[in-house]
């Protein structure tokens, strides 16, 4: 029973894990190659499983308007504007500087410039800001900070809009018990159990929780 920690993160079985990625139809020809310079330059993208269910997400909701917390280089929003209509419009924020000219850099190479508009800086301070609302939201950013984004990320959705949240099983610690990890990751440990339990609690989602990539949930809002 051989079994891969995919990413330092989810636990599931090598076999499995090897026989659904055979299926993997791949992506254009450019996000290909730029998911090969992220890994050559150690920066973090959504892995093959993650753009799978991505993709399939994008063709059911078929969202006009998509919010992404944490651009990095840019390919996971490369990868949903490639998989929506040209009348879909995507904002991403990012801090880390030495990433935004490369994001931007690759946004022009793949000729998505028009419909990506990149927001500078911490997510913190730029999600309290926003007024548009969001048919979609992707949040892939420090873990440690979704429970605070949410009460932002919860207004700017709109109504019958869908949260996509990435990493939110990672370390595959969460789910042993607190006093299992280190003092280190404790608070971020904490901080993703609330952040899943308000996911499940909140009265206004329906949220599923998918041990799929790093772990990821799906919330649908629904007014009232
Ligand atoms: N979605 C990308 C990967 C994002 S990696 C892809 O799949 O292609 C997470 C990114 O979030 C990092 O580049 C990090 O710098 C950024 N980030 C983390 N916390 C942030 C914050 N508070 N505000 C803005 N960006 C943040
Ligand atoms: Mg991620």
């Amino acid at each position: 029973d051989r079994r891969v920690e995919e990413g330092n993160g989810v636990i599931i079985d090598e076999r499995l894990f090897t026989f659904i990625n055979s299926f993997d139809k791949g992506n254009s020809e450019f996000l290909d190659e730029l998911e090969q310079e992220a890994k050559r330059d150690y920066v973090p993208i959504i892995r093959k499983d993650m753009q799978n269910l991505l993709r399939f997400l994008l063709r059911l909701k078929r969202p006009l308007k998509i919010l992404e917390v944490g651009t990095a280089v840019g390919f996971s929003a490369l990868l949903m504007a490639e998989n929506t209509s040209e009348e879909c419009q995507i904002t991403t924020i990012e801090n880390y500087e030495k990433r935004i000219p490369i994001a931007k850099e690759n946004f022009k190479r793949d000729n998505m410039e028009h419909r990506i508009t990149l927001l500078e800086g911490d997510a913190t301070e730029i999600l309290p800001r926003l007024e548009d609302t969001y048919d979609m939201i992707f949040m892939d950013a420090a873990k440690g900070q979704y429970i605070h984004f949410l009460p932002n990320i919860l207004r700017l959705l709109s109504d019958g809009g869908m949260l996509v949240s990435d990493n939110v099983l990672q370390d595959g610690e969460l789910k042993e018990s607190r006093f299992a990890v280190t003092r280190r990751n404790r608070t971020i440990h904490s901080r993703m159990r609330d952040y899943l339990y308000e996911l499940k609690n909140n009265p206004v989602l329906e949220t599923v929780i998918l041990p799929v990539g790093v772990g990821v949930t799906i919330s649908v809002k629904n007014g009232s």
